[in-house]
């Protein structure tokens, strides 16, 4: 693995300017290795690589295509203990959720993607129209931290899969574990300039990318205010876009519920990744009947969380991802004025850690309700009756994700009137294959699945 280059039209290429950027490990704050920093000439060559590979990749068979994905997710299964230490070491995120999350889920998606390029759909005809559907063109994809595979993975299946090639900027904080992704790409034989990665800084290489008049779409995830400048970025050519954006999800537990699991399931949910999640349940809607109970477990499970080195078994949280995410979230817990009834934990001195944090009694409207935190940090809410807690979980502008634990027939009926784009009703897991992807400033379009390749796809109608 070449660490050191950039990787342009099926080969490892060094960066125009020679110029790298460090990456960190925020439970150790050691510098773990520098990837280059690229710059605006640098995607303009993995722009131009891609665009001489798209009407080969285009024209393939989408079975051929997802044979090829087969071959990636082989060369990439056999780096899964690489991937989970890796974004150990990048990102912080204990090395069982990393096993399971960070290294499981992008591999199951991936292959979920050669599977469903394998078995392309039979194409339809309304009346004397046939409709195909082809790919977008060429994709610029531009990925955070938080899950810095799956988050690359989705967007790069899908993209592939609808015959796109793509120029990848993975995030400054994170970028190793793309260079495993693009090794197994190597590995297998993605033809030249079909996948293409030029690592850098947001503002240098993603708004370069955005910008690019060769870029066919842009498929962006991070927050809300980074996607709208890609947003403006990508208009000024009608550019397509695609955007998973923040969350402040709601967790909704109804009268009748079953209290302790739904309890300890959201906690777990807010604090995964140290809350460092876009779906995170973040803010916990109890029904006034077991409010008091429902804050009183809550705190004691939080209390409950080990925080400290990725690497140690019993760790369940890790540190945040920089130190200024930490002083971030340390911003929204000094300035909360709700009640807080877990936070006061200790926490190692190095690293970037913050204290499991919950408070309770929050007002709907304020910042801590309000806000993407991006951390450890749970507010509970009190309701009176389902009106109540439909209304204040529809208090946001954000719309990702959501839950609702009770009586599956009045959860479902709360389910529908949620504005959000997921909803998972007592506890039901994660659908790798459901489409994934928000309503108001959580985003636009989706994810996942054959809904997440139909975004890299136009839509064409041949009267016959
Ligand atoms: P950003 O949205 O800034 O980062 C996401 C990606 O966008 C990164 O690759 C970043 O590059 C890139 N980027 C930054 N500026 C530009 C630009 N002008 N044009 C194009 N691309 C750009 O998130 P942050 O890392 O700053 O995190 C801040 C907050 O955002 C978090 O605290 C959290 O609330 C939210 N967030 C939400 C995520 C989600 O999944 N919903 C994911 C990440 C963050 P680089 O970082 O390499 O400079």
């Amino acid at each position: 693995m070449n660490r050191d280059s950039l990787y342009i039209g099926g080969r490892w290429v060094p960066s125009a300017a020679g110029r790298t950027l460090p990456v960190e490990n925020p439970a150790t704050e050691e510098i773990i290795a520098h990837v280059p920093a690229g710059t605006a000439e640098d995607v303009d060559r993995a722009v131009t690589a891609a665009r001489a590979a798209f009407d080969d990749w285009a024209r393939t068979p989408m079975a051929e295509r997802g044979a090829m994905l087969g071959k990636l997710h082989e060369a990439l299964s056999a780096r899964a203990g690489d991937i989970a230490r890796t974004v150990g070491l990048e990102l912080g995120t204990p090395l069982k959720v990393a096993k399971a999350v960070q290294a499981g889920l992008p591999l199951t998606v991936l292959r979920g993607y050669a599977d469903l390029a394998a078995n392309p759909a039979a194409e339809e005809s309304i009346g004397h129209s046939l409709i195909t559907h082809e790919p977008v063109g060429v994709v610029g994809a531009i990925t955070p931290w938080n899950y810095p595979l799956h988050q690359v993975v989705a967007k790069v299946a899908a993209a592939l899969a609808a015959g796109c090639p793509v120029v990848l900027k993975p995030s400054e904080l994170t970028p190793l574990v793309a260079y495993l992704l693009l090794d197994a790409a190597d590995e297998a034989g993605l033809p030249p300039g079909v996948l293409n990665l030029v690592p850098g800084t947001g503002p240098e290489v993603g708004a370069a990318i955005a910008a690019h008049p060769d870029v066919d779409m842009v498929s962006f995830t991070g927050s809300t205010a980074t996607g709208r400048a890609v947003s403006h970025a990508a208009a000024d050519r009608i550019a397509k876009v695609s955007l998973e954006l923040g969350g402040k999800s709601a967790n909704i537990i109804l009268a009748g519920a079953e209290l302790t699991k739904a309890v300890k399931v959201g906690v777990g949910n807010a604090f995964l990744n140290s809350g460092q999640t876009c779906t995170a349940w973040t803010r916990m809607l109890v029904h006034r009947s077991y409010y008091a109970e429902a804050v009183e477990l809550a705190a004691a499970t939080a209390e409950g969380y080990r925080t400290g080195d990725p690497f140690d078994e019993a760790t369940r949280l890790g540190p945040l991802v920089s130190a200024g995410q930490r002083d971030r979230v340390r911003g929204f817990v000094e300035r909360a004025t709700a009640r807080r009834v877990a936070g006061a934990a200790a926490v190692p001195e190095k690293g970037y850690f913050v204290a499991p944090t919950v408070f309770a009694d929050v007002d709907p409207g304020s910042e801590l309700a309000q806000e993407e935190i991006f951390g450890p940090v749970l507010s509970i809410i009190p309701f009176a009756d389902d009106d109540e807690a439909v209304r204040i979980a529809n208090n946001s502008r954000y719309g990702l994700a959501g839950g609702v634990w009770g009586d599956p027939d009045r959860a479902l009926a709360v389910a529908r009137r949620m504005r959000t784009g997921a909803v998972d009703i007592n506890g039901a897991a994660f659908n790798p294959v459901a489409p994934f992807g928000g309503y108001k400033q959580s985003g636009i379009g989706r994810e996942l699945g054959s809904y997440g390749m139909a975004e890299f796809q136009q839509t064409k109608a041949i009267q016959r």
